[in-house]
């Protein structure tokens, strides 16, 4: 069986150093937000090369705490993609702004910067690209337009930690970043957590007050907040995780050049990974217009594939309100039907892609 991701094979690795910091939290009882969070959010900021980065409970507060910290609210409409997982849209539903969706450009799965445009009204406050499967979005022309338009970007960069622009990394070049550490994500907590980073002090004072009841001192609530505070332990978790994130992003590299150089030749369709860019293979997806068969045929040779997404934003049941109409955004629209996730992760080997690669030429 290959599975298509691993988390046992990442814990075992790293089990005694996991486990002790798991034990000093334990001991120190330091069990929300608490010195380990302190420290991996100096950690984690200075990898993304920005000033700040405050820890949350997940990466879809992270995304609406951005928001309401840059001043998004009801009135206000924000622009993100139909090709993403919900989150990106719910968080703007949260914050009582309204969701508008553009179409993204078909060859990366992320925005395409001259449907942003199409889609800016003069109450559009706010853009969230996301960086979709570990790719930044093409994010020069996406700030022109925010410049010009005097917009706020958030970046979701959820699965793009450690992704690279032109040399800047992910939750460096927008106004504000939402990372998420779901375990499967490339920097993954024993449970949930997220961060935003930002090089706006005021940006992070605001979310450090919303994530903690909307006061900076106990009891002086001087915002509306949440109860959305990174747990000790996850802190913990996630500061030994650090010291492996470059070592693991490298792996993953690795492993999608191997794909790529298994299915060269075949015709299928292989993720781009555009000049200029880091592409950090959150997932690595094929696309094929014989999905169902793919994955049942995969399935019965033990292979197990992704999803990532079946259905856009925009056809979504939870958000048919939206009013937007089957085929207004077609890119998303085929690579919903499309789009498919073979095995990805650090540890996956060699000889295990060889034999998903002998199953899909073979399909
Ligand atoms: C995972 C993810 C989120 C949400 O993160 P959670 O930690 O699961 O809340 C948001 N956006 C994208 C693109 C994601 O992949």
């Amino acid at each position: 069986m290959i599975p298509f991701v691993d988390l046992k094979a990442q814990y075992h690795s790293i089990k005694p150093e996991i486990d002790a910091a798991i034990q000093g939290v334990l001991e120190s009882c330091a069990f929300t937000l608490g010195p380990d969070v302190v420290e991996l959010e100096k950690e984690y900021a200075a990898y993304c090369n920005n000033a700040f980065a405050a820890g949350v409970n997940n990466g879809t507060s992270a995304l609406h705490l951005a928001l309401l910290a840059a001043g998004v609210g009801p009135g206000d409409e924000v622009i993100t993609v139909p090709h993403t997982f919900v989150a990106s849209a719910a968080a703007i539903y949260y914050t009582g702004a309204t969701i508008k969706l553009c179409d993204i450009d078909p060859v990366t799965y992320t925005m395409d910067p001259a449907a942003l445009e199409a889609a800016i009204t003069p109450r559009t406050k706010a853009i969230i690209p996301v960086h979709l499967y570990g790719q930044m979005a093409d994010m020069d022309p996406i700030m022109a337009l925010a410049k010009k338009h005097g917009l706020i970007v958030l970046e979701d960069a959820a699965q793009a930690h450690g992704a690279e622009y032109k040399g800047k990394r992910a939750g460096s070049v927008g106004d504000l970043a939402g990372f998420s550490f779901y375990p499967g994500k490339n920097l993954g907590a024993a449970g949930e957590g997220g961060m935003v980073v930002t090089g706006n002090a005021e940006f992070n004072r605001k979310v450090r007050m919303l994530r903690d009841w909307g006061a900076e001192k106990k009891y002086h609530h001087e915002l509306k907040g949440f109860n959305m505070r990174l747990e000790g332990i996850q802190g913990a978790v996630l500061r030994v995780k650090m010291k492996y994130i470059e070592k693991w992003t490298e792996m993953r590299r690795d492993a999608a050049g191997r794909y790529d150089e298994m299915f060269a030749g075949s015709g299928i369709e292989t993720p781009v990974q555009m000049d200029n860019r880091r592409h950090v293979y959150h997932l690595y997806v094929i696309r094929t217009a014989e999905r169902t068969r793919w994955i049942e045929e995969l399935g019965g040779k033990g292979i197990q594939t992704g999803i990532h997404y079946p259905y856009p934003v925009h056809l979504l049941p939870a958000y048919a309100d939206l009013g937007y109409k089957q085929g207004q955004f077609p890119h998303s629209e085929k690579a919903a039907n499309e789009v498919l996730s073979l095995p990805m992760y650090p540890e996956l080997t060699g000889d295990m892609q060889a034999e998903v690669v002998e199953a899909v030429k073979a399909l």
